[in-house]
């Protein structure tokens, strides 16, 4: 790959690993849920893991879909969350689980816990694939997380530097030369 991209962070063998364990996590907690999940997935970040994790839970499930976008091009500072397209299934009364890629500063989960909590339904949960220390308010809180990680900005397995890099199949480092090139779009 490009020099945009520096050591990798969780390998393609470690994500495999950790989203089957999380799989087991999650189906365990729905055991009890006769008619089933529905997930909503934040995209495109998610689309990955989405994919990964959804292919090990044998339970019925429904899938909605929401964008929400927070860096503007070539950027790793988030310029807060802006809900962007939404395709969601009927949630009221249903136990949803929401899936996104990486919990940084909370801003994109609360607005989408907010989001799909005005839809009444029956619970809520949060899966993430990654979680940065500290920065999110207590409010928002996950409740399956596949790896704490530090604050670096990373790429790879769905995550994004200026639209690109979703299709590396591990977890990278942005190497610091690539970062805020452009800093003002
Ligand atoms: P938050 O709103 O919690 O600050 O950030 C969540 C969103 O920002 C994530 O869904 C993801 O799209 C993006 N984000 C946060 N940290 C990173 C990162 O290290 N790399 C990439 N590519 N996106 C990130
Ligand atoms: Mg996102």
């Amino acid at each position: 790959m490009p020099g945009d991209v520096g050591e990798v962070l969780i390998s393609e063998d470690a994500l495999k690993r950790r989203i089957t364990v999380l799989a087991r996590e999650i189906s365990h907690v729905y055991a009890d849920t006769p008619r089933g999940i529905t997930m909503v997935a934040v995209l495109a970040g998610s689309l990955i893991f989405l994919a990964d994790l959804i292919r090990r839970l044998p339970m019925k499930m429904r899938i909605g879909l929401m964008t929400v976008s927070s860096y503007a091009g070539a950027t790793t500072e988030s310029r807060g969350a802006v809900l962007g397209s939404v395709s969601l299934p009927d949630l009221r009364g249903r136990d949803v689980l929401i899936v996104d890629d990486i919990l940084d500063t909370g801003r994109t989960l609360a607005l989408v816990q907010t989001e799909v909590r005005r839809a009444k339904p029956r619970t809520v949960r949060t899966v993430v694939l990654l979680r940065k220390p500290g920065k999110a308010p207590p409010e928002v809180t996950v409740d399956f997380t596949g790896f704490d990680i530090d604050d670096v900005f990373v790429v790879g397995f769905g995550l994004d530097y200026d639209g690109l890099y979703r299709n590396l199949p591990h977890v990278a480092v942005l190497s610091s030369n690539a970062q805020d090139l452009d800093g003002v779009t």
